[in-house]
């Protein structure tokens, strides 16, 4: 970072938010609607309003985020509660909305060792099948009556995606995992994008302890600047 203009470095920093907070949504949220819960039914993904967070460091109203993300405003306040209970996405003075930069990384941490753990208790429980999208499972017995037409895969019942045995969905899981990890690593070290900083008029919904609930390295750096 030492040899990083103050441009670049707010550039890479947008960036690697971005690339993080996709890789989190690819690892958690691609088929969970806006109540946190996976239902392939549910029109509105998560995935979508998170993404524009990590697109756009700054505060942001509703009716600016529903704009540009296109979704009505009663499905946006459910999303951004769900974030909000996530840590994810905080709320401002004037009900304006970020990322939670000073919380994200322990948040996500925590995610991913919560399914790194349940991978650890499933591996020597018995082998089952699991759906890809809906995460409905069957046990061997089951998953021969959702054979497909074709007669290559198994197809879900309740969502017609390919449901495929534990073990490899297992894999694509951390392979993912890993991914979002790498990215942490990179973020949880580098300040918060400038734009987010220099954007801010407002303060934080609850005052923070001096050095607690402030977005990390970098802020008060970078509030000298100005
Ligand atoms: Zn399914």
């Amino acid at each position: 970072m030492a040899e990083l203009t103050p441009n670049e470095e707010s550039t890479s920093s947008e960036e690697a938010y971005k690339v993080f907070v996709n890789l989190l949504g690819k690892a958690f949220y691609e088929d969970v609607g806006v109540d946190g819960r996976v239902d392939p039914r549910e029109p509105v993904k998560l995935k979508k309003v998170l993404d524009h967070f990590g697109e756009n460091p700054q505060w942001m109203s509703m009716t600016e985020i529903s704009r540009s993300v296109k979704i009505s405003r009663t499905y946006l306040r459910r999303a951004l509660r769900y974030l909000e209970e996530e840590k994810l996405v905080q709320c401002g003075q004037y009900r304006r909305y970020s990322l939670n930069y000073a919380g994200i990384c322990e948040a996500v941490n925590y995610k991913i060792l919560q399914k790194q753990e349940t991978f650890e208790n499933k591996r020597s429980g018995i082998a089952e099948y699991i759906c890809l999208r809906c995460d409905r499972k069957y046990n061997a017995l089951d998953a021969a009556s959702l054979i497909s037409e074709d007669g290559n895969t198994f197809v879900c019942e309740n969502c017609e995606e390919e449901v495929i045995t534990e073990k490899e969905s297992q894999k694509k899981m951390e392979a993912q995992l890993k991914l979002l990890q790498d990215q942490l690593e990179i973020v949880k070290d580098i300040p918060i994008p400038v734009r987010f900083v220099n954007g801010t008029q407002l303060s934080w919904k609850t005052e923070p302890e001096r050095g607690e609930g402030i977005p990390r390295s970098g802020f008060g750096a970078q509030l000298g600047h100005t």
